[in-house]
């Protein structure tokens, strides 16, 4: 059944500018006709969307869903069932899986899965470098012919400045952008959490933040003399903020996105502060003295890379998304299994789930704190992401494919660890309070997910 009428809902659709109460008529999987009032054909189910937003479906642009080889962590049907669950019909898949997405088959094999156990629509991007080794160019035309959406090295970043020099230049000719992790390895070493007073204070080794606007300042030369889209991954640093500010106003092909965990949380997390919402580490030492944080420190699911920042990098992350110089949210999920994480803090893999509370976090921080509008924040989870990647997604155009996210801006909800559809437990927001929550998830016009059939099903 791929037909479904949408009644009374407050459809926002950002590519059209568009926002008002409405209904959405979906016929053999296309949008029809948005507008008061419509009636579908006898067979065609209703769904009451009244009191809720309808938008265009949700895309995530930073998804890792393990498969091939990684499996044990996550696999397409767990991964593309959180993504449903989180309100998100199209996501976009990271090359870092065993082997490496750098070569048309590996490429092949993920759209044949996805299309037989995927619950919404699976993306795929290709390397950069063999095996992400950052030694050898990956067949970049090959891979664009098998259907890549973008090339990465994400999980690792290209150091070599020519070879990244030669990928945007073969990415240019093949309409590609380029995506990346942005971490000078010859300053990060082997650094675990955000230096500063924190890394300081818990002994563990410091991630500075120039380690990341290094790169984003390589990627905004190499922006300029290649003529490249080069895309920033999840930024965390307030420096990276300004040098795409300045880079953006000359208009150099750049860009970046932000990941929900940056712009809500602070390196005190990892020292357990429950202070991380306001305060940095420093503000927290000069009230108390000498005191460090009595509570459970050194939580491994808030080591991810790059790792949580003070709060002067928080708060620019969130002027940057304010102002537009992030145009793109996303969640870097990044599934790990129980056994990994629970070692010491310095032996634990980077990464945490995020497609289940993005949405969220990204409501929370950004419309209900009046920082930016919801059309904006939708923009930056529908046209943009659909823009930067010449995807015919992320609008409810009459003709389009009838991707829709119905959810509820002002339901209050706590994100359970029994709840998660993910393989993988790895989040540091289990037990959140959390305002914004998705009602039905709708890819090519079938309900992928929903709260009511959850709740009859329970
Ligand atoms: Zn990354």
């Amino acid at each position: 059944m791929n037909s479904l009428l949408l009644t009374g809902g407050r459809v926002v659709d950002p590519a059209n500018n568009f926002d008002s109460l409405a209904d959405v008529l979906i016929l053999d999987g296309k949008i029809s006709a948005v507008g008061k009032n419509l009636s579908a054909p006898a067979a065609v189910e209703t769904f009451d969307a009244a009191g809720k937003i309808v938008s265009p479906g949700l895309i995530d642009l930073h998804v890792h869903l393990r498969e091939p080889g990684q499996t044990a962590k996550e696999n397409i049907a767990t991964g593309t069932a959180a993504a449903a669950r989180g309100g998100f019909t199209s996501i976009v898949c990271m090359p870092n899986t065993s082997p490496a997405i750098d070569n048309a088959g590996t490429v092949a094999l993920i759209h044949e899965r996805a299309k037989v156990e995927g619950a919404v629509n699976v993306f795929v991007t290709g390397a950069i470098t063999k095996n992400i080794a950052g030694e050898e160019l990956a067949p970049i035309g090959g891979l664009k012919k098998a259907g890549i959406v973008a090339i990465t090295d994400d999980g690792h970043c290209v150091q070599n400045n020519d070879l990244m020099r030669r990928a945007c230049e073969y990415a240019k000719m093949f309409g590609l952008p380029v995506f990346d992790h942005c971490q000078d390895y010859s300053l990060v070493t082997d650094g675990v959490m955000h230096e500063g007073f924190w890394s300081l204070a818990l002994g563990l080794r410091g991630w500075p933040s120039a380690g990341e606007e290094m790169i984003v300042a390589r990627n905004i030369l190499l922006a300029e003399l290649t003529g490249a889209k080069i895309h920033c991954q999840h930024l965390s640093a307030a420096g990276s903020v300004a040098l795409l500010r300045e880079a953006k106003k000359r208009g150099v092909l750049i860009s970046g996105e932000a990941c929900p965990h940056h712009f809500t949380l602070t390196d005190a997390a990892v020292a357990g502060s429950e202070k991380f919402w306001s305060h940095d580490g420093k503000m927290l030492a000069k009230s108390q003295p000498g005191a460090l944080p009595s509570w459970p420190a050194y939580d491994t699911n808030l080591k991810m890379n790059p790792p949580v920042r003070s709060a002067k990098d928080r708060e620019a992350i969130l002027d940057g998304l304010a102002d537009g110089t992030i145009e793109i949210l996303c969640s870097d999920h990044a599934p790990h299994c129980d056994y990994e994480k629970e070692v010491e803090f310095d032996y634990a893999p980077f990464g945490i789930t995020g497609l289940e509370t993005e949405l969220a976090l990204a409501l929370m921080q950004l419309v209900h704190t009046r920082r930016i509008p919801l059309m904006t924040l939708l923009a930056k989870f529908t046209v943009n992401p659909a823009r930067l990647l010449n995807l015919d997604k992320g609008t409810l155009n009459v003709g389009a494919d009838a991707d829709v996210t119905v959810f509820d801006p002002e339901q209050e909800w706590v994100f359970n660890r029994e709840d998660s559809a993910s393989k993988s437990k790895n989040s540091p927001f289990f037990g959140w309070q959390l305002k914004g929550k998705t009602v039905a998830t709708v890819v090519a016009g079938r309900i992928v997910w929903s709260e009511n059939s959850e709740l009859a099903a329970a």
